[in-house]
């Protein structure tokens, strides 16, 4: 048992006073809702990440099924992501009805692989079949390879989504705004495990005009409310009561007092993903020459977001099993977590799409070693020290 007897998660939010401060401020205006902090709060993600279109939602997932509405995906529509992500990065192709299929990690990045991805893109062209979107995940705050992804993406003409939600103020070659750059468009979340926290949250981002306005028409219910739009056949306006609703849309709206957090949050990015890289730096120089681990590598024109630290454990050549050590850890009340199990393993996608056991061996194998371990701002020196030292004792 630790000293103090702290138990420590893989990942936890980080809430000051100045947080607290600001959503007290708004629970005590008019607005609890659609008030003036969310325009804020989108506004100030776009100043940061260097999108022209923000539109804040309220969580992540919501955040990529409105892409994928907005995208126009539809049935019989081919969506390509990875198996090693969140289950929503590939159940939003399913909640517009297209066809998901994966294309296997790389086996250094952790991200998509761009050879099998490119391979995959050829067979569906043989095969008279074209692939509508790739959803790219920038695992552990690693930045995939976009500059390849986009290269691709304009060869084979599909969309590209960057499912951003572990790597915000991740950076390639020293630009933060990189995201956006790269993909059609961009999701975040703002969930308590992730880079800043609005409780539940998200956002998408996108410098497409046309893509930012359906987004957020669907965003609320598809209504459309600009009066000016709808005229009489005598050319007057119906009437300062009347829209409408032309497309199918959803209640995926954030609340006034979450975008207070957020922005607040936002301040404090920096801060964040620095403490995150000093703790990812240590850990580097713990486990590096330590032949039962291997560490996440880190391309040398990027900066790793570290959403996740994810250490692989070789535990075929340990006598403890990846169980048994979850369990002893769990006792010295380190609460480590596994992301992910690979979703084409999952029960549901077995069963509706046919995938099996071996269709993605790295996904697989990184699956049998990864252990994510925790990493958050508010971890002070001691409790890493402590924690290091429990992973070293227990690996045996
Ligand atoms: C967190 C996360 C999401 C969205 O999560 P929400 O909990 O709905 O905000 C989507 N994709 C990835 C990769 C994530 O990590």
């Amino acid at each position: 048992m630790n000293s103090t007897s702290k138990i420590y998660s893989y990942g936890r939010q980080t809430i000051d006073q100045d947080d607290i401060d600001a959503v007290v401020e708004v629970l005590k205006g008019d607005w609890l809702t659609q008030g003036p902090y969310v325009k804020k709060f989108e506004d100030a993600l776009a100043a940061k990440l260097g999108a022209e279109y923000v539109t804040a939602v309220s969580n992540g997932t919501a955040g990529l099924h409105l892409i994928g509405l907005a995208l126009g995906w539809q049935k019989g529509d081919i969506v390509l992501t990875t198996p090693i992500t969140f289950l929503a990065s590939a159940n939003c192709i399913l909640y517009c009805s297209a066809t998901p299929d994966f294309v296997d990690i790389d086996p250094v990045s952790y991200t998509i692989d761009i050879n099998k991805l490119e391979q995959k893109l050829k067979d569906y062209k043989v095969a008279g079949k074209k692939v509508k979107a790739v959803v790219a995940v920038d695992y552990a705050g690693h930045p995939c390879d976009w500059k390849n992804l986009k290269r691709l993406a304009e060869e084979f003409s599909f969309q590209l989504v960057n499912d951003n939600c572990h790597a915000l103020g991740a950076e390639i070659h020293g630009d933060i705004t990189y995201a956006v750059k790269y993909a059609d468009v961009v999701n975040l979340s703002f969930h308590p495990v992730k880079h800043i926290t609005t409780g539940e949250g998200g956002a998408v981002l996108t410098n497409n005009c046309e893509l930012d306005e359906k987004i957020k028409i669907l965003r609320t219910h598809g209504i459309v409310k600009d009066n000016s739009k709808f005229i009489m056949q005598n050319s007057e306006l119906i009437g300062p009561w009347y829209f409408e609703m032309q497309e199918l849309g959803f209640n995926y709206r954030i609340t006034d007092f979450q975008c207070a957090l957020g922005i607040s949050q936002l301040k404090k990015l920096d801060y964040f993903v620095s403490k995150r890289n000093e703790i990812a730096n240590f850990y580097d120089e713990t486990f590096n020459n330590d032949e039962r681990f291997i560490i996440p590598n880190v391309q040398k024109n990027l900066k790793h977001g570290y959403h996740l630290y994810p250490l692989q454990i070789k535990f075929e050549n340990l006598k403890i099993s990846k169980k048994g050590y979850f369990e002893k850890m769990r006792e010295n009340n380190i609460g480590l977590q596994v992301h992910y199990i690979p979703i084409h393993l999952q029960p549901y996608y077995k069963n509706n799409f046919g995938f099996k056991e071996k269709d993605y061996a790295t996904a697989e194998s990184f699956y049998e070693r990864e252990v994510s371990i925790p990493i958050y701002p508010t971890l002070q020196n001691e409790d890493i020290k402590y924690i290091v030292d429990k992973i070293k004792e227990l690996a045996f």
